[in-house]
């Protein structure tokens, strides 16, 4: 992978990954747009055309449903947004096939769910199925599975889903298609608003208040947009952000949109995620000395730290470590049941494992399960 050092590099990229939002391609009234799709799938076989292999996650399946299903609006109940997933994703995938068609291309429909991107097996299978589709010359269509995604292993948007893809096909680029055409210092139609043509790091963005809505039939927003930036670019991924209508002149590498810089070198999608994006179960509070071990010497998190616990998890699950103030300063995954919790607090793993036999002389969080949120490359830590 080679970290691609401004957008006029674009055209030049081997693999980009290619977001486009559910408001881009329909039309209002809960139909595909076919217009629309089919001027993005030209962009795209274009791309292909020229030597560039370009993964497509495309939106839209609840809200092409919407129509054909005489639902007024996007569902709210999860019941009902995987049945009307079912519907339209059918639909999706026959437009791109067709569009695709027209310029001799063949689409493979990949639907991921938040696991495959977590579990270390999913995630190579996932991996290999897009690798063997791109050798193929086959023009992968990835989008949530939402129609087994449960709450619990939801991404919910597909921007931070584009942004895991982007890792597991190791894309040199990812560019993010909105109904918006760039990040801009407020929200966009004011006056006083202007476009935000580059952005280095974090920094840049602070202070940019980016809470006005998405669309009303897609989910994301600038929010989860800058989220996915934040996973792509502290994984040496840069991002583009622009509108449908300007994937032309992006991909080109023309100025427009916003170029989001990489930050970081490629870490583990898990730590990403677990940074960025995982919904956490509980609290482990530590002590001072617990706060310096971890961030200082980057060592696993045992009991002999912990002086309360929070919430319901299950092992495996995200919880959040705080210091004694409540600020959080790492998340994990926990290596414990919440109920197991209590009797181990500020023990010493020596004592616990003769006390309590084997297997209780394992971290609370190991090392590579844990990311300190002040870092923006998770990885350099866990291997320090
Ligand atoms: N996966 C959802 C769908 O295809 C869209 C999620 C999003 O709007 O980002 O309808």
């Amino acid at each position: 992978m080679t970290t691609l050092a401004n957008r006029a590099l674009l055209p030049a990229a081997a693999r980009v990954v290619v977001k486009v939002g559910s408001s881009s391609l329909t039309d209002g009234h809960g139909h595909l747009d076919r217009e629309r799709l089919t001027a993005i799938a030209n962009v795209v076989a274009e791309r292909w055309a020229a030597g560039q292999m370009v993964v497509l996650v495309s939106s839209g399946a609840i809200a092409a449903a919407l129509g054909p299903l005489a639902l007024p609006d996007r569902p709210r109940d999860l019941a009902t947004q995987q049945a009307a997933a079912s519907v339209g994703q059918g639909l999706l995938v026959e437009h791109w096939a067709q569009a695709f068609a027209a310029h001799g291309l063949r689409v493979g429909q990949v639907l991921l769910t938040a696991d495959d991107a977590m579990r270390r097996a999913h995630y190579r299978n996932a991996s290999r199925a897009l690798e063997r589709l791109l050798e193929l010359g086959v023009v992968p269509i990835v989008n949530e599975n939402d129609v087994v995604a449960t709450d619990e292993i939801r991404f919910g948007d597909n921007d931070r889903l584009a942004a895991l893809v982007s890792h597991l096909v190791r894309a040199d680029a990812l560019v993010l298609l909105t109904d918006v055409d760039a990040l801009y210092t407020g929200p966009p139609g004011r006056p006083a608003s202007v476009r935000v043509p580059v952005v280095l790091g974090p920094d840049d963005v602070e202070g940019i208040d980016v809470s006005h809505r998405g669309s009303a039939v897609g989910t994301g927003g600038m929010v989860t947009k800058l989220d996915s930036v934040a996973i792509a670019t502290a994984s040496g991924i840069p991002v583009l952000l622009t509108s449908a209508a300007n994937a032309h002149a992006g991909l080109a590498g023309n100025d427009v949109g916003t170029w989001f810089a990489a930050t970081g070198r490629r870490a583990s999608v898990r730590h990403l995620w677990l940074a960025h994006a995982a919904r956490t179960r509980g609290r482990l509070v530590v002590d001072a000395g617990a706060v310096r071990a971890l961030r200082d010497h980057g060592t696993s998190l045992l009991p002999a730290g912990v002086v309360a616990v929070t919430g319901r998890f299950s092992a495996g699950d995200p919880v959040e470590i705080a210091d004694p103030d409540g600020t959080v300063v790492a998340r994990g995954l926990v290596a414990y049941d919440a109920d197991e919790v209590p009797a181990l607090l500020g023990r010493q793993t020596a004592d616990l494992a003769a006390e309590l036999g084997a297997g209780y002389d394992r971290e609370l969080v190991h090392r590579d399960d844990l990311v300190l949120l002040h870092e923006l490359n998770p990885e350099r830590r866990t291997k320090t």
